[in-house]
């Protein structure tokens, strides 16, 4: 089947730059309305990541691929040349269909190696090769290449990579370069998934989400209450948001998994440590270890409302409400 229209050549500047992109990319900033005040310092480091300090790339313009035609139309160039850096299709297992009709999940055929066989061929909503899984809007650009940070010169697709070359070239929020106050904490801490490479850091100090168990909607954009949902499968591996068995998944008005609610903006060091001075997790963990360092919340024309910076509270004013069982 032939793309609706052909789609414009774009010889030499074969590049389409994203400006939403680059937008995305400048404005790291906290979530208007929440400017809480700083926080000490934190003893939260993420030293397993040897990324590249961000300043050293401020200057560097992106080159996004124009993923609408990207891999669309077959290659009219019959000299050698390599297919992994070709606008162009040369192969079945090279070509990209036109549209955005299927998925990301890959058909059961392609996974087979059979995908001629499938019987919905062209229109099957599954994708059929690797690339149709990974140049799309969604897989784009979100993850850092496998060959990041040191080893880029081994990677054979170059610009055309799918995956991120450099800190300034990936397409979601970097919030392990944020400031580790608590803002960061009840705002943005795993409410990103984790663009590294699993073998390369440590998952337990990592701030990024790396399962559904971990991850956090953002409580500022979903709004949900300080309290666990009962549909929720709290204890199961999710491979799928729906398999959570929440029948009203990513728009329940409660809490899914325990991290969502511990980090929650109303249960965040409101509660007492079990390990009192002892614990070492400063900031990162979410309960308090001394009145400095103790969170309220408060009622305010009978709504809970956000929310006391530590010593900005006057008590006595206040009508201090804590969730304790
Ligand atoms: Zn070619
Ligand atoms: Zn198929
Ligand atoms: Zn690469
Ligand atoms: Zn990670
Ligand atoms: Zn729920
Ligand atoms: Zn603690």
């Amino acid at each position: 089947m032939l793309p609706p229209f052909i789609p414009k050549l774009i010889p030499d500047k074969e590049h389409q730059t994203d400006e939403s992109a680059i937008q995305q990319q400048t404005s790291k900033k906290k979530p208007p309305g929440f400017s809480l005040e700083q926080s000490e310092g934190t003893d939260v480091t993420h030293t397993s990541l040897q990324t590249e300090p961000i300043q050293n790339q401020q200057y560097v313009l992106n080159e996004h691929l124009f993923l609408t035609n990207f891999k669309t139309m077959e290659c009219a160039n019959k000299l050698q040349h390599s297919y992994k850096t070709c606008l162009y299709y040369h192969n079945p297992k090279d070509r990209r269909r036109y549209g955005n009709f299927y998925s990301s999940e890959m058909c059961e055929f392609a996974e087979k190696d059979q995908v001629e066989l499938c019987p919905l061929g062209e229109e099957c909503p599954k994708s059929h090769n690797r690339l149709e899984q990974l140049y799309r809007q969604d897989k784009y650009k979100k993850k850092f290449c496998s060959f990041y940070p040191n080893n880029l010169y081994n990677c054979e697709y170059g610009k055309y990579c799918s995956f991120a070359h450099s800190e300034s070239e990936i397409l979601i929020d970097l919030i392990h370069n944020y400031d580790y106050d608590e803002d960061f904490y009840l705002f943005h801490y795993k409410t990103v998934w984790c663009p590294f490479n699993l073998t390369q850091h440590d998952k337990v100090l990592c701030v990024y989400a790396h399962n559904w168990q971990d991850y956090r909607r953002k409580p500022h954009v979903k709004n949900y209450e300080p309290y666990l949902c009962l549909s929720w499968k709290h204890k199961d591996i999710i491979l799928n948001y729906e398999d959570g068995g929440c029948p009203n998944n990513e728009n329940c008005n409660r809490c899914h998994g325990w991290k969502e609610n511990e980090y929650h903006p109303f249960n965040y060091k409101v509660k007492p440590c079990s390990n009192g001075l002892n614990c070492n997790k400063g900031s990162l963990c979410p309960y308090f270890h001394s009145q400095k360092d103790r969170r309220y919340y408060f009622l305010f024309q009978n709504k809970k409302s956000l929310i006391s910076k530590k010593d900005s509270l006057n008590e006595r004013s206040i009508k201090v409400f804590q969730i304790l069982p």
